[in-house]
C-alpha cells in the first residue's frame, strides 16, 4: 500500500507518554493505522484479555507484555494496580501502550485511565478502535441503523454493575423503540429480555447472538426476543460474544446468498 505524500504523519511515541488505544474486534487487519504504529513502537504494553494475540504478535519482540484482564476465572486487577502500572513505566521513560479491546472508549473503563494520566500528569493520547459491538453487527450482516428500521441504536453493557443492582432500565430501553447492541450480554439474557418484554417489546422482535466476531471462533445465532436466553444456553454460547435485538436483526436474511465470508 502506498500512502500520497500529503498524508498525515503517524505521531512520535514520546518515552514517558501513554497511549491508549482500541485494538478492535480481533482481526488485526482491523486495527486502525494509529493502533499498529503504536503497537509497533510501544516498549511496554498493557493488555486485556480481549486483544487478539495475533495483534499483540505485531509487537516489537522487547517490548514487555503486561496482562492486566480477567483469566480463567480469577479475579481481575483492580483498575487502581493498572493505573499504578501505567503511571509508573510512564515515569520510568517508557513508551507505553495501553491495549484494549475494541475501542478504549466504550465500555472499556478507558476514560478512568485517561481520568488517573491527568491526575498524576502524564501525557497520553487516545486512539479509537472499531468497537465490538458494530462491528460484530456489520460482520454478520447487521446494519446498526437503515433507513426503513431506526434511526438510532441502543449500546448496552448486559452485565450488572458489582453492586447487584441492573446498571440499566431495560423496561424503559424497551419503551424507546430502537435496537440495542448488547455487550457483555451473557450473565443476564434471560432478565435482560424478561424486563424487554415486560417493557413492552415484542416477543417476535428478531435478534442475533454474534459469537466471536472477526476471529476463527466467529458465529451468528438467530433467534427472537422470546427465545434468546434459550437458544444462547442450548448453542452453548460464550464470550465474547455481542446480542442484536431489534428489526435490524433481521435484515441479514436478505444479504447473506451475495455476502462474501470475512475469514
Ligand atoms: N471496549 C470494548 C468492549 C469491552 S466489554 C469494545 O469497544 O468492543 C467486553 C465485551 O465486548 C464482551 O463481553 C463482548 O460483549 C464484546 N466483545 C469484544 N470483542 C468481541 C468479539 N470479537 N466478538 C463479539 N463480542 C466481542
Amino acid at each position: 500500500m502506498k500512502l500520497p505524500e500529503n498524508f498525515p504523519a503517524l505521531p512520535d511515541f514520546p518515552s514517558g507518554e501513554v497511549w491508549l488505544a482500541g485494538a478492535g474486534p480481533g482481526d488485526p487487519r482491523l486495527l486502525t493505522m494509529l493502533a499498529l504504529h503504536a503497537v509497533s513502537n510501544a516498549d511496554t504494553i498493557v493488555h486485556d484479555a480481549l486483544v487478539d494475540p495475533r495483534v499483540l504478535e505485531l509487537a516489537d519482540k522487547g517490548a514487555e507484555r503486561i496482562f492486566a484482564g480477567k483469566r480463567g476465572g480469577r479475579p481481575s486487577p483492580q483498575q487502581r494496580d493498572i493505573n499504578t502500572i501505567l503511571i509508573d513505566r510512564a515515569r520510568a521513560g517508557r513508551r507505553v501502550l495501553r491495549l484494549k479491546g475494541g475501542d478504549p472508549f466504550v465500555f472499556g473503563r478507558g476514560w478512568d485511565e485517561a481520568a488517573a494520566l491527568t491526575e498524576a500528569g502524564i501525557r497520553f493520547r487516545i486512539i479509537p478502535g472499531i468497537t465490538s459491538g458494530l462491528a460484530a453487527a456489520a460482520l454478520a450482516g447487521i446494519p446498526a441503523t437503515s433507513r426503513d428500521t431506526n434511526h438510532a441504536v441502543i449500546l448496552a453493557a448486559g452485565h450488572r454493575a458489582q453492586d447487584g443492582k441492573s446498571a440499566a432500565d431495560w423496561e424503559a430501553l424497551a419503551k424507546v423503540g430502537q435496537p440495542i447492541i448488547l455487550y457483555m450480554p451473557m450473565a443476564q439474557l434471560a432478565d435482560i429480555t424478561a424486563a424487554l418484554a415486560r417493557g413492552g417489546m415484542a416477543s417476535d422482535t428478531p435478534a442475533a447472538i454474534i459469537q466471536g466476531a472477526s476471529t476463527a471462533e466467529e458465529r451468528v445465532v438467530e433467534s427472537s426476543l422470546a427465545n434468546l436466553a434459550d437458544d444462547a444456553h442450548r448453542e452453548g454460547v460464550g464470550a465474547p460474544a455481542i446480542v442484536v435485538i431489534g428489526k435490524i436483526a433481521g435484515l441479514r436474511q436478505g444479504l447473506l446468498s451475495s455476502m462474501v465470508g470475512w475469514q
